[in-house]
């Protein structure tokens, strides 16, 4: 094992009772993961019990929103150990976001160290049923403390973990934001970084307010293109095909959205990436050739949306809900948790950690 484990995660590990709901990251997992960086170099990692952490009250993480993340599950349905899906893709966004905002990229190898760790200890609490999950939350974050402005030299990459449902059940609505930008090309949108989420939760908070999940970002500059929602990529069914929009550096490239756009090919849908008007798509959703539409994420799964909602309380809503999304859904759940053939290699099983002494 090349990482140390605190004495403390035996007892954390045996007091852990996972309440009957779940919910969407109210849980926290008894055990975290965490590993240092400094002097060009990453330390050893410890796996420790879940628990507040000690952090320099100026650490560029609070001060400036130093700090990237990614999100991935752990499925174990009908299975004694767990599996992952995709995780080199989420190191491998992770190094891009890294890179985005000049930090160190976490190695591969360190990156499935992390998961395995956790995932591993967890593997007794990886719920079993279809549609949860462990919900894993890698981050790495600049610890030196200091108002100049350049990097951190000093960093930290912890794993946390959720054993969670779906996002959302059932259908979603969406409260179109005409007015707060979430990202601009040139920014941070295309990297999974905090920084993203704070000027988004105005809006958050103000579609909760309206009964709806979630808000709808159009792109900065005309108020015009969709771009994603908060935390999930937008796929739109026009004329029986497939639309998403293209990833033009403020949108968030998904590994789900990828998955679904290789996925969908592969049962012979046809998917465009493309610009997408929110006028053109209101129009064609009054007159039906938009027929549906959904959103998807790791933490959504494929959500289907059920209206698309103004500020003033006018809906659009398309004529299926839960069509074409529930296709997907389905054939996406089944590869990730492994109850069909997984022609893309995609799954991973967690590595078994190597017995004691
Ligand atoms: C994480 C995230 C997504 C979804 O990405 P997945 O890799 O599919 O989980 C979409 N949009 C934003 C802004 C995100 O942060």
């Amino acid at each position: 094992m090349a990482y140390d484990v605190d004495p403390g995660v035996a007892a954390a590990l045996a007091a852990f009772r996972p309440p009957e709901r779940l919910g969407f990251g109210q849980v926290a997992a008894p055990v975290m993961y965490d590993v240092h960086y400094a002097d060009g170099a990453w330390g050893r990692g410890r796996l420790l019990p879940y628990g507040p952490i000690e952090i320099l009250p100026g650490a560029r993480a609070l001060q400036y929103a130093e700090l990237v993340f990614e999100g991935l599950k752990a499925y174990r349905v009908g299975q004694p150990w767990p599996n992952l899906f995709r995780p080199a893709d989420n190191c491998a966004r992770l190094a891009r976001s890294a890179e985005r905002l000049a930090m160190p990229p976490v190695p591969e190898a360190l990156f499935l160290e992390a998961l395995d760790a956790v995932a591993g200890a967890l593997a007794p609490f990886v719920p079993d049923r279809s549609g949860q999950a462990l919900y894993l939350r890698p981050f790495l974050f600049g610890t030196e403390s200091g108002y100049l402005l350049r990097n951190s030299t000093t960093f930290r990459f912890m794993v946390i973990a959720n054993p969670v449902e779906a996002y959302a059940s059932g259908a979603i609505r969406v409260a179109i934001e005409r007015h707060d930008v979430r990202a601009a090309p040139g920014g941070v949108g295309h990297a999974k970084a905090a920084a993203n989420y704070a000027p988004s939760l105005r809006a958050s908070s103000a579609a909760l307010a309206r009964g709806c999940t979630i808000a709808l970002w159009l792109d900065a500059h005309e108020h015009r293109y969709l771009q994603e929602l908060s935390g999930m990529n937008l796929f739109a069914v026009v004329d029986g095909e497939l639309l998403t929009p293209t990833l033009d550096g403020a949108i968030l490239p998904g590994i789900t959205r990828d998955s679904l756009i290789r996925l969908a090919r592969h049962r012979g849908h046809a998917v465009h990436e493309r610009a997408i008007e929110l006028g053109a798509l209101l129009g064609q959703i009054a007159s039906g050739a938009c027929s549906e539409l959904f959103a998807c994420g790791t933490a959504a799964i494929v959500a289907p949306i059920a209206a698309l909602v103004e500020a003033d309380g006018r809906e659009h809503v398309p004529r299926v809900v839960d069509g074409v999304a529930a296709e997907l859904r389905e054939a996406l759940l089944a590869i990730q948790e492994r109850r069909a053939p997984d022609p893309f290699g995609w799954t991973r099983d967690v590595a078994r950690p190597a017995p004691a002494g």
